[in-house]
């Protein structure tokens, strides 16, 4: 079952003098030589003139000029960091700031969190000292509320700009107001490819530093026909380049971390058989989630003779320039998310990525020599099938959170904000409503104490009202550990194929009568109990690296208690008033049981399941709140709790009334069903 591949064309390489290294060689240079041979490296000088003489600046690079790791440590060295004023750098992605201020650390030799650190989301590696701060563009926008003039900075760069997240979309219109009354401020607006000129339009026609690529030739190939099954396609692909193709390493693009995971463990057993007939396969995945200690995997060298494959997402399109990538396999697909403000849906889902998705994948084999990309779609799909370009994230998601932060930040005509694209109307009027309703504005849309609040939690609105609602029930403690728990949520049960039946024994016996989020709290506490034990974690196929998370992340919550006033009460027992406190913040995620044996959401009458892991799975209560929808085969709610309709009207009387509870219409459909089947 071999995949039959076309060359179809060639995207041509920008400077193909430069000598072809081999990834060996790329590995043995010095961190000086390394830094040297990076192109932005011949435009240092020129480069720092332009920012010394205009306040906003568009930078343009390829991906791997060295635009994220040399233009802070340039900047520091020209003197940007004297009087105590710090060097921001923004990415979208927590992994990029994490690996990428590592990397920066070791080149000018300092301890990571001293000169040079990163901060994420329940994550602070910085010091006093930190002069070069990169940090997630979600973390900055939080920053704004502590410091809405940015005034510890000298330099703010947006990095990564092309690819166009949520955050990093709300900082375009802030970070652009803050440099009209900051003029002191250097703003760098740093993109991989594309989009340069409208950054430069959106920022007043700002000028464009183009730094020129080193970039080989990429033979393009394309599956003669399409492939029904990519992920096979995939892993086929990978086995024939490495018994067909000289030296060079594989990067294999996947949608995320189950992908990945199936796909190593295939490709793992197809190389155990073919035992000592291959050269060694080093397969490592790197997807958001993975510890950082696995993360840095990928950087380490081949061994010699041997060949690496890097199974990735999308992180690795531009976010992470891993050297010694000769082939690229691109099944042509990603993960994305999409939102329906009409019926309040946010839903993850595998989608066909962009031609300019594609073609920067396809880049990613020509960094050090001459390179390969192979497609698993055909040529006419690409011409006929793929958008231009991906759709910016703003115009697809829930703009809840950062309506709130908004709305914190003063900036109240939402509608008239100064977006680079603007979102639908509709969503941000939904927005709006949601905060309403969660009791975060007031009617005028002003915020409210609640609103206030509910911005000082690094949480989603929904979760931020959960914890507030907490405390009139006495269970602060234990939604705070639900809520760090949800925060790891997917990564908490461990499930090796080889184990499954006693990991999912082990899993069953936390099952607690209410629903998952008691599942959860149950699994913390029992952890907690035995003083954050590893070997409990181990022997209950509990992943022991995202408690810790959890651990961190209940830490954080647990210090901004005292800045939103509220008591730190616990009572374990108190399982109604959780399940309250819940319903106070989910209320827009209920579903009830309908006649038919399938699950309609209240407001919306849209059909839903309880996903199979559910402890509640079985039971099929009447009413049900869930945490987030996923749509896989099927729109399946995941972390669901049962509770009371009544709960709804006590806890939510804005958005329900009477009559959305009312049992009435159950008996009724149950005879019309009848009718119809006799
Ligand atoms: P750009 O931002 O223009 O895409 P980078 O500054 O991220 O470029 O990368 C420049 C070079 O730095 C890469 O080619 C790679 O050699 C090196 N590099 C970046 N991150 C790391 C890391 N975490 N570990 C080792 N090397 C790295
Ligand atoms: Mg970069």
């Amino acid at each position: 079952d071999a995949v039959d591949f076309v060359l179809s064309d060639t995207i041509k390489g920008s400077n193909n003098d430069a000598p072809q290294l081999s990834a060996a060689e790329v590995k043995k240079q010095t961190i000086k030589e390394c830094q040297e041979s990076l192109p932005i490296y011949h435009y240092k000088e020129s480069l720092l003139d332009a920012i010394k003489e205009h306040q906003v600046l568009i930078i343009e690079g390829e991906t791997g000029s060295g635009k994220t790791t040399q233009i802070p440590q340039y900047l520091y060295h020209a003197g940007y960091c004297d009087d105590d004023m710090k060097i921001g750098c923004t990415q979208p992605r927590r992994v990029a700031a994490m690996s990428v201020a590592a990397r920066v650390a070791e080149e000018l030799g300092v301890k990571l969190g001293n000169e040079v650190g990163y901060s994420i989301r329940f994550e602070d590696c910085t010091s006093e000292r930190t002069k070069i701060r990169y940090m997630t563009d979600g973390m900055l926008l939080r920053d704004f509320l502590g410091e809405p003039n940015l005034a510890s900075y000298s330099v703010m760069i947006i990095d990564e700009a092309h690819e166009r997240t949520l955050h990093t979309d709300v900082l375009f219109g802030l970070v652009k107001d803050i440099a009209r009354f900051r003029p002191e401020l250097k703003l760098l607006i740093s993109s991989a490819t594309l989009d340069a000129g409208k950054f430069s339009e959106f920022f007043d026609d700002a000028p464009i530093f183009r730094i020129p690529g080193r970039r080989f030739p990429v033979e393009i190939y394309y599956t003669k026909a399409p492939e029904a099954d990519y992920l096979q396609a995939a892993v086929v692909s990978v086995l024939q380049i490495h018994l067909t193709q000289p030296g060079g390493d594989i990067l294999v693009f996947l949608s995320g971390q189950e992908e990945i995971e199936t796909a190593q463990e295939i490709l793992q057993d197809k190389v155990r058989r073919l035992g000592s007939k291959i050269k060694e396969l080093v397969i490592l995945p790197i997807y958001a989630n993975l510890p950082s200690e696995m993360q840095a995997k990928i950087f380490e060298p081949t061994p010699p003779g041997g060949r690496k494959v890097i199974l990735g997402t999308n992180i690795a399109e531009t976010s992470l320039t891993i050297d010694g990538i000769v082939y690229v396999i691109d099944p042509g697909y990603c993960k994305q998310k999409s939102y329906n403000p009409r019926t309040s849906m946010e839903a993850l889902t595998v989608v066909p990525i962009s031609k300019a998705s594609a073609d920067q994948r396809a880049g990613r084999a020509g960094r050090v020599s001459a390179g390969k990309a192979f497609r698993l779609y055909t040529s006419w799909s690409y011409q006929n099938e793929l958008e231009q370009s991906p759709i910016p994230e703003i115009q697809r998601t829930n703009l809840g959170n950062v309506v709130l932060m908004l709305k914190s930040l003063g900036i109240n005509d939402l509608l008239n904000f100064d977006f680079m694209d603007p979102p639908p109307a509709e969503t941000l009027i939904v927005s709006l409503e949601q905060l309403y309703a969660l009791g975060a504005l007031n009617h005028k849309g002003d915020l409210t104490l609640t609103g206030r609040k509910m911005a000082e939690f690094p949480l989603d609105p929904m979760m931020a009202k959960t914890l507030i609602a907490s405390e009139k029930y006495g269970v602060v403690e234990e939604v705070m550990t639900i809520a760090a728990m949800l925060g790891v949520n997917s990564a908490v049960f461990y499930r090796p194929k080889d184990q499954a039946v006693h990991a999912d024994n082990a899993r069953t016996n936390f099952f607690s009568p209410g629903g998952d989020h008691l599942t959860l709290l149950k699994v913390y506490e029992n952890w907690a109990a035995t003083d954050y034990s590893t070997q409990w974690c181990f022997e209950n196929f509990i992943q022991h690296r995202s408690m810790k998370r959890a651990r961190a992340i209940k830490d954080q919550l647990q210090g901004l208690l005292e800045r939103t006033e509220i008591d730190l009460l616990s009572n374990p027992m108190e399982h109604v008033g959780i399940r309250k406190a819940i319903t106070s913040g989910y209320f827009y995620h209920t579903a009830r049981l309908t006649a038919n044996g399938l699950y309609k959401t209240v407001k919306h009458q849209q059909s839903v399941h309880i996903h199979p892991n559910s402890s509640l799975f079985e039971e099929q209560p009447k009413w049900v709140i869930y945490h987030e929808l996923v749509q896989t085969t099927k729109e399946y709610m995941r972390q669901t709790i049962e509770i009371e309709s009544k709960w709804l009207v006590e806890v939510a009387p804005h958005y329900y009334k009477e009559k959305d509870i009312e049992e009435k219409k159950m008996p009724k459909q149950r005879g019309k069903a009848k009718a119809e089947l006799g």
